[in-house]
């Protein structure tokens, strides 16, 4: 039985140690999430983010914009966001809908309110390795590993799906850490040859029990990033019955890498506030 990577507690923790940070803040950090549309899924993740921020004593707004809003009405709602003193970060949820262009959306973020990491110049501060305001999934996934002492010099890391969100970053990240990694996608021929020969398995694809327990091998490290909601229930990447029984350490899903992904978020304005005031 693998040891599990529980995300809920380690998010609890830091948790506990952010807001000892930020309790004494004046103003109070700033965050705004700015959604299109009525996107049930995004709701629940608005809803997430704002508990904890609110908890954290975070100013949270919900910008809850109309479905067939112009793009450059919604590049002038970021711009006064931009120039207010009293945000720190400023997120755009996804999906978006099909007549905006998201990337303009995207970098239309000053970088330094960046904080889902997803501007040119918070990405190309990634590839050289200055770690400013990157993506909050990967970063939670390597603080896991982190607080579980996984060895990331010189292993070997699969990563499964390569999304501008997950995937890509994760793999520059490891990268940066000297883990040598092959990033894996939909196009991949043999995925099998690539896990089976993997210290760290890391999937996001999005279906359910993609990495079975004949694809790894003993004592690997597995971290299953994937949602997948089949009535009402939340299933992983990972068959986690049958991986579970040869891995040495692993993420559970739910309570796994998706609370570190919020906590992310938090640390990140806070960053975002420190890099912009001091
Ligand atoms: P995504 O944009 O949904 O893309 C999926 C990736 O998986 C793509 O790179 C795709 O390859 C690859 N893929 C699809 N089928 C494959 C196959 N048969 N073999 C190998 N690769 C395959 O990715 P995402 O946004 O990163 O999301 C992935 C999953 O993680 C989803 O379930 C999502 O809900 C979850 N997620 C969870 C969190 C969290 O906080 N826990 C955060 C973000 C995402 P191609 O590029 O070739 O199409």
């Amino acid at each position: 039985m693998a040891i599990i990577m529980n995300g809920l507690e380690l998010r609890n923790k830091k948790l506990a140690l952010l807001k000892e940070k930020v309790t004494r803040l004046n103003p109070p950090i700033g965050l705004v999430v700015i959604s299109v549309g009525n996107d049930s899924s995004s709701k629940v993740y608005v809803n997430n983010k704002a508990l904890v921020a609110k908890d954290l004593g975070y100013t949270f707004i919900h910008e809850s914009l109309k479905e067939d809003i112009e793009e450059e009405e919604l590049i002038s709602i970021i711009n006064n966001y931009n120039k207010s003193d009293l945000i720190d970060g400023i997120i755009v949820q996804m999906p978006m809908p099909k007549h905006l262009n998201v990337e303009r959306i995207q970098n239309a973020i000053d970088p330094y309110k960046d904080v889902d990491g997803l501007t040119y110049v918070n990405q190309g501060k990634l590839l050289e390795g200055v770690e400013a305001l990157t993506p909050c999934t990967p970063k939670g996934i390597i603080d896991l590993l982190d607080e579980y002492k996984i060895e990331l010099e010189g292993a070997k890391v699969t990563v499964i799906g390569r999304s501008i969100l997950v995937g890509k970053p994760l793999s520059i990240m490891l990268t940066n850490r000297n883990a040598s990694v092959s990033l894996l996608h939909s196009k991949t021929k043999n995925i099998k040859e690539y896990t089976k020969n993997s210290d760290i398995i890391v999937v996001a694809v999005g279906q359910k029990h993609f990495l079975t327990a004949d694809m790894v091998k003993d004592g690997c490290i597995i971290v299953d990033v994937g949602i997948t909601r089949i009535d009402n229930k939340i299933y992983g990447d990972v068959d986690f019955a049958q991986v579970n029984e040869k891995a040495s350490h692993i993420t559970p899903v739910p309570k796994g890498v998706g609370p570190m992904t919020v906590y992310e978020l938090m640390e990140n304005t806070y960053k975002a506030r420190i890099l912009r005031r001091g």
